[in-house]
Protein backbone atom coordinates (compact mmCIF):
# COMPACT_ATOMS: atom_id res chain seq x y z
CA UNK A 1 0.00 0.00 0.00
CA UNK A 2 1.38 3.66 -1.04
CA UNK A 3 -0.23 6.34 0.46
CA UNK A 4 0.77 8.47 -2.42
CA UNK A 5 1.56 7.19 -5.96
CA UNK A 6 3.33 8.80 -9.17
CA UNK A 7 0.52 7.10 -11.45
CA UNK A 8 -1.58 10.07 -12.88
CA UNK A 9 -4.73 8.67 -12.58
CA UNK A 10 -4.82 7.86 -8.46
CA UNK A 11 -3.68 9.15 -5.28
CA UNK A 12 -2.85 6.39 -3.71
CA UNK A 13 -2.39 1.99 -4.98
CA UNK A 14 -3.44 -1.05 -2.91
CA UNK A 15 -2.81 -4.52 -3.37
CA UNK A 16 -4.50 -7.22 -0.93
CA UNK A 17 -2.65 -9.50 -2.74
CA UNK A 18 0.67 -9.75 -4.40
CA UNK A 19 1.67 -11.35 -7.51
CA UNK A 20 -0.21 -13.05 -10.47
CA UNK A 21 -0.64 -15.89 -12.74
CA UNK A 22 -0.26 -14.16 -15.74
CA UNK A 23 -2.09 -13.31 -19.04
CA UNK A 24 -0.76 -12.21 -22.75
CA UNK A 25 1.46 -9.53 -21.06
CA UNK A 26 3.13 -12.55 -19.12
CA UNK A 27 3.72 -16.06 -19.96
CA UNK A 28 6.55 -18.46 -21.01
CA UNK A 29 7.09 -16.21 -24.13
CA UNK A 30 6.37 -12.78 -23.10
CA UNK A 31 7.01 -10.57 -19.95
CA UNK A 32 6.39 -7.23 -20.33
CA UNK A 33 3.71 -6.78 -17.37
CA UNK A 34 5.02 -3.56 -15.19
CA UNK A 35 3.85 -5.71 -12.14
CA UNK A 36 5.82 -8.87 -13.17
CA UNK A 37 8.81 -6.59 -13.91
CA UNK A 38 8.98 -5.27 -10.74
CA UNK A 39 8.82 -8.36 -9.01
CA UNK A 40 11.74 -9.87 -10.96
CA UNK A 41 13.60 -6.62 -9.76
CA UNK A 42 12.39 -6.80 -6.48
CA UNK A 43 10.78 -9.68 -5.40
CA UNK A 44 13.91 -11.14 -3.64
CA UNK A 45 14.34 -8.40 -1.79
CA UNK A 46 11.75 -5.66 -0.74
CA UNK A 47 9.30 -6.73 1.94
CA UNK A 48 5.96 -6.39 0.76
CA UNK A 49 6.20 -7.86 -3.33
CA UNK A 50 5.42 -11.87 -3.88
CA UNK A 51 8.77 -13.88 -3.43
CA UNK A 52 8.02 -14.32 -7.40
CA UNK A 53 5.46 -13.05 -9.53
CA UNK A 54 4.06 -16.20 -10.14
CA UNK A 55 3.59 -16.61 -6.57
CA UNK A 56 0.64 -14.83 -5.58
CA UNK A 57 0.91 -13.70 -1.40
CA UNK A 58 -1.61 -12.56 0.41
CA UNK A 59 -1.50 -9.27 2.62
CA UNK A 60 -3.84 -8.79 5.80
CA UNK A 61 -4.80 -5.07 6.70
CA UNK A 62 -4.08 -3.34 3.43
CA UNK A 63 -7.25 -2.67 1.82
CA UNK A 64 -8.47 -1.44 5.66
CA UNK A 65 -5.43 0.48 6.24
CA UNK A 66 -6.33 2.15 2.51
CA UNK A 67 -10.13 2.39 3.38
CA UNK A 68 -8.84 4.80 6.73
CA UNK A 69 -6.65 7.28 4.44
CA UNK A 70 -9.10 10.39 4.34
CA UNK A 71 -10.90 11.59 1.47
CA UNK A 72 -9.16 13.89 -0.63
CA UNK A 73 -12.78 15.71 -1.71
CA UNK A 74 -12.24 19.89 -0.70
CA UNK A 75 -8.49 19.47 -0.94
CA UNK A 76 -6.20 20.74 -3.50
CA UNK A 77 -3.65 18.26 -5.66
CA UNK A 78 -1.07 20.18 -6.45
CA UNK A 79 1.09 17.90 -8.52
CA UNK A 80 -2.18 16.02 -9.66
CA UNK A 81 -5.16 19.15 -10.29
CA UNK A 82 -7.18 17.44 -12.57
CA UNK A 83 -8.03 14.77 -9.36
CA UNK A 84 -9.27 18.04 -8.24
CA UNK A 85 -12.87 17.33 -6.59
CA UNK A 86 -12.73 13.63 -6.64
CA UNK A 87 -12.67 11.24 -3.89
CA UNK A 88 -9.42 9.94 -2.73
CA UNK A 89 -8.67 7.66 -6.22
CA UNK A 90 -7.24 3.86 -4.86
CA UNK A 91 -5.40 1.99 -7.85
CA UNK A 92 -6.58 -1.76 -6.66
CA UNK A 93 -3.41 -3.92 -7.44
CA UNK A 94 -0.74 -2.46 -8.93
CA UNK A 95 1.28 -5.00 -8.66
CA UNK A 96 -0.55 -8.15 -9.42
CA UNK A 97 -3.88 -9.17 -10.43
CA UNK A 98 -6.13 -9.70 -6.69
CA UNK A 99 -9.46 -11.22 -9.15
CA UNK A 100 -6.96 -13.68 -10.81
CA UNK A 101 -8.44 -17.34 -10.45
CA UNK A 102 -6.35 -18.49 -7.13
CA UNK A 103 -7.36 -15.81 -4.96
CA UNK A 104 -10.49 -16.96 -3.17
CA UNK A 105 -13.55 -15.05 -2.82
CA UNK A 106 -13.51 -15.04 1.02
CA UNK A 107 -10.11 -13.19 0.68
CA UNK A 108 -11.86 -10.50 -1.21
CA UNK A 109 -14.94 -10.62 1.28
CA UNK A 110 -12.30 -9.59 3.90
CA UNK A 111 -12.20 -13.12 5.53
CA UNK A 112 -8.79 -15.26 5.32
CA UNK A 113 -7.24 -17.10 1.97
CA UNK A 114 -8.03 -20.94 2.71
CA UNK A 115 -5.09 -21.94 0.68
CA UNK A 116 -7.64 -23.77 -1.87
CA UNK A 117 -8.04 -22.66 -5.49
CA UNK A 118 -11.39 -20.88 -6.38
CA UNK A 119 -13.59 -22.34 -9.19
CA UNK A 120 -16.07 -21.70 -10.66
CA UNK A 121 -18.75 -23.70 -8.70
CA UNK A 122 -17.33 -21.40 -5.90
CA UNK A 123 -18.26 -18.18 -7.41
CA UNK A 124 -21.49 -16.93 -5.99
CA UNK A 125 -24.19 -16.05 -8.55
CA UNK A 126 -25.62 -12.65 -8.82
CA UNK A 127 -29.07 -11.91 -8.14
CA UNK A 128 -31.05 -12.23 -10.81
S1 LIG B 1 -0.98 -8.12 -13.45
FE1 LIG B 1 -2.41 -7.80 -15.15
S2 LIG B 1 -1.09 -7.31 -16.94
FE2 LIG B 1 0.22 -8.23 -15.35
S3 LIG B 1 0.29 -10.41 -15.86
FE3 LIG B 1 -1.37 -10.12 -14.37
S4 LIG B 1 -3.24 -9.84 -15.62
FE4 LIG B 1 -1.44 -9.54 -16.96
Amino acid sequence: MSETTPISWADSTCNPTMGCTGCELWNEDRKTCYAGSQHVKYGQARQGYSPTFEKITFWPGRVESTAKLPDLRGFRRHEKPWLDGSRRLIFLSDMGDSLCSPVPFEWLRGGQPTGRTATTSSVPRLPA
